[in-house]
């Protein structure tokens, strides 16, 4: 849908194409003349053509857009700096498609930079093992919890749903502390995570149904 824009576009004659806008009868138009004419372009032909265009020379389109950018990047960029704060919803959806259609590019990238930055990196790391040390004096049943992941042997506390293990959840999913978690919370958590998985099974149907009307048949 293209959108009114007072400074650029005005009402004028319907198109030969029949681009009506918005149920006016007239077809919007650009307010600059072309040589010779006394109408405008049809906005929506302009852009049809143009897409078409766009389409069909698409290598020529990209080295002219490359192109510009050597010429001026400052005046690129600008731009598109412009575009992304003004449509950030758009922006997002736009990174969030092309990352999920690129996911090789995108681990490549990152390996990339890594190796462009191994201070960062070490830096990032080394932050890490500092957050991990820190909390390990302030929460060490959380790090046991954490741990127990890593030992594989999480599953057995998760089967048993044990008090490391909801705290853990708990821990993961709020920005309490293990320690400073109420029993009461982690009843209640524990109470939570039966049903949920109850559920998933149900829906796998490892487990019939045991609803009043079907325990009375
Ligand atoms: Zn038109």
């Amino acid at each position: 849908m293209i959108e009114f824009n007072p400074e650029k576009h005005c009402l004028g004659v319907l198109c030969l194409h029949g681009h009506e806008f918005a149920n006016t009868g007239l077809s919007l138009r650009y307010k600059h003349l072309v040589k010779g004419k006394s109408l405008g372009h049809c906005v929506q032909c302009t852009r049809g053509a143009s897409l078409k265009f766009n389409d069909s020379h698409r290598e020529e389109v990209r080295e002219r857009g490359r192109k510009q950018y050597q010429a001026n990047p400052r005046k690129k960029n600008q731009k598109c700096r412009e575009w992304r704060k003004a449509n950030p919803e758009k922006m997002r959806e736009c990174v969030r498609k092309w990352r999920e259609n690129n996911v090789d590019r995108v681990r490549e990238i990152r390996r990339k930079w890594g190796e462009l930055h191994p201070d960062a990196i070490k830096g990032y790391e080394h932050r890490k093992a500092e957050r991990i040390k820190k909390r390990r004096k302030e929460d060490p049943a959380y790090v046991e919890y954490k741990r127990a992941i890593g030992r594989k042997c999480a599953a057995k506390a998760c089967n048993a749903l044990s008090d490391v293990y909801v705290n853990g959840v708990l821990a993961c999913h709020t920005s309490l502390r293990t320690v400073q978690i109420p029993p009461e919370l982690t009843k209640l958590k524990r109470i939570q995570l039966k049903a949920l998985r109850a559920s998933q099974a149900f829906k796998k149907g490892e487990l019939p149904c045991q609803t009043k009307s079907q325990s009375n048949e």
